[in-house]
């Protein structure tokens, strides 16, 4: 993508409604901008992010045997008032009416309409287990709306169901679940700590949040320092085996919301305990026969009884992930976005944009690039030096490529991965040593 082309309003004054990094620096880079409180538009930059964030969420899912649908944002009403939610949800439920008089909804999230669709569609033990995801917009009427899209009010979230026989089978869900969080958030360069949570009027005894830790996070967390040497993705996992012991594996470690955490029995020691703030960009939970039971959704079991599906829900925050992603990895100049979920791999600077040298060595490597399937996004414009720099800092991506009058001559160009030191290298290499 050619830089002058390429829309991307960015800012240079710091906007004064933003109060965190993240916040900031998705304004600044152009990308999102926003509509009204808490609902958002996705400029190209920030929706090449999301998109991404998407796809790995997505691949992770398909991973556990999970089948991806689509359920509308508008529901019915009615659907709420059989769960007994519809009077519970209160104000953070926008509530519509159609031109008939029908109470809809703008879907907060979906248990009522998977639980309508199982009803109607599932009726044995023989088709269960069966586990269902979509990625859909939500919307919640969130009384204060904040730091961007980590606290929206419309906000792109991915929703899993499963249904199972019995606990034992629901465990085992849950468990499929809980090991592709971890690699999901590990994928996108995430430290992820899941805390046992309350499952609260919900019900159930499995319930646990995924946080990864970031200063300006909304959580007080209590961890041991060794989570910090934890890798998810080192395990070798087989979705189709028992997962309980990976699960214990990392249940075994120390984590704790506020509300669970109590000095006088934490086991870590003081120096061993990490004390600090996190976001929370999963959660997970189990909540039995909560809605099958108020809903009816059966299926008869091997002796034709009738028996109520057990259920769990399991979300992940996906446009919240793009805010906190940057909280875990920017410094003072700007974003810093690990490969993974990077709107471009590199920024290629033509310092003397116009200089024929200049042009061809850039025009050679943005060729090249293309070529291998390297995402990039080529500053061809006519601007100073130092505001492309600022820029490229800005924006984040993982490489820099800048090629200038004296390197042409020379045959080298500069390069340098973002964060790190400037390394001049012969033009013919520069490829090879980012593929
Ligand atoms: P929170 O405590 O942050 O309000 P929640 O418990 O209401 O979250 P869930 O209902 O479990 O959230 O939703 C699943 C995921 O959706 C959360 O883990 C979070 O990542 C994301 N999420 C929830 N509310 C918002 C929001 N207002 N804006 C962006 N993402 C959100
Ligand atoms: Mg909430």
């Amino acid at each position: 993508m050619r830089r002058s082309k390429f829309f991307m309003p960015t800012l240079k004054e710091i906007p004064a409604e933003a109060q965190i990094p993240s916040h900031r620096l998705m304004l600044r880079a152009g990308m999102v901008r926003q509509t009204a409180a808490g609902i958002y538009s996705w400029l190209p930059m920030g929706y090449r992010v999301l998109k991404k964030i998407e796809q790995i969420v997505r691949e992770e899912m398909d991973a556990t045997g999970a089948q991806e649908i689509l359920m509308p944002t508008i529901q019915p009403a009615e659907l709420w008032r059989e769960s007994g939610r519809y009077d519970d949800y209160g104000k953070e439920m926008l509530r519509i009416t159609d031109r008939h008089g029908r109470d809809m909804l703008y879907g907060p999230t979906n248990e009522e309409q998977i639980t309508d669709i199982f009803r109607k569609t599932v009726r044995s033990y023989r088709d269960l287990p069966k586990l269902l995801y979509h990625i859909q917009w939500k919307f919640r009427d969130e009384v204060r709306p904040r730091f961007g899209v980590m606290r929206g009010r419309e906000f792109l979230m991915k929703d899993s169901y499963s249904f199972d026989l019995d606990y034992e089978s629901a465990r085992r869900s849950y468990n499929k679940m809980f090991v592709s969080y971890l690699r999901t958030f590990a994928r996108m360069g995430l430290t992820p700590i899941p805390m046992a949570a309350d499952s609260g009027a919900i019900g159930g005894d499995m319930s646990h949040e995924f946080i990864i830790l970031a200063d300006t996070g909304e959580s007080a967390v209590y961890c041991d320092k060794a989570w910090f040497n934890t890798d998810p993705l080192s395990l070798d996992i087989d979705f189709d085996a028992d997962l309980q012991s990976i699960v214990d594996r990392w249940t075994e470690l120390y984590a704790a919301a506020d509300e669970k955490h109590d000095p006088a029995t934490c086991p870590v020691d003081a120096d061993q305990l990490y004390t600090g703030r996190g976001i929370e960009v999963g959660h997970i939970f189990n909540f039995g026969t909560k809605y099958s039971k108020s809903m009816g959704a059966t299926v008869s079991n091997s002796e034709g009884q009738e028996v109520p599906v057990e259920m769990g829900s399991y979300g992940i925050g996906v446009s919240r992930l793009v805010g906190a992603i940057i909280e875990a990895s920017h410094d003072a100049v700007g974003i810093i976005w690990p490969p993974s979920v990077a709107p471009f791999q590199v920024g290629l600077i033509n310092l003397r944009a116009g200089d024929a040298g200049c042009d061809a060595v850039c025009q050679q490597l943005y060729d090249g690039l293309a070529a291998a399937n390297i995402e990039t996004l080529y500053d061809d414009r006519d601007e100073r030096a130092g505001v492309k720099f600022a820029e490229m800092d800005l924006i984040g991506l993982p490489w820099q490529i800048a090629v200038g009058p004296r390197g042409v001559k020379a045959g080298t160009v500069e390069i340098k991965q973002r964060g790190g030191e400037r390394e001049e290298v012969p033009a013919e290499s520069a490829l090879a040593r980012l593929t």
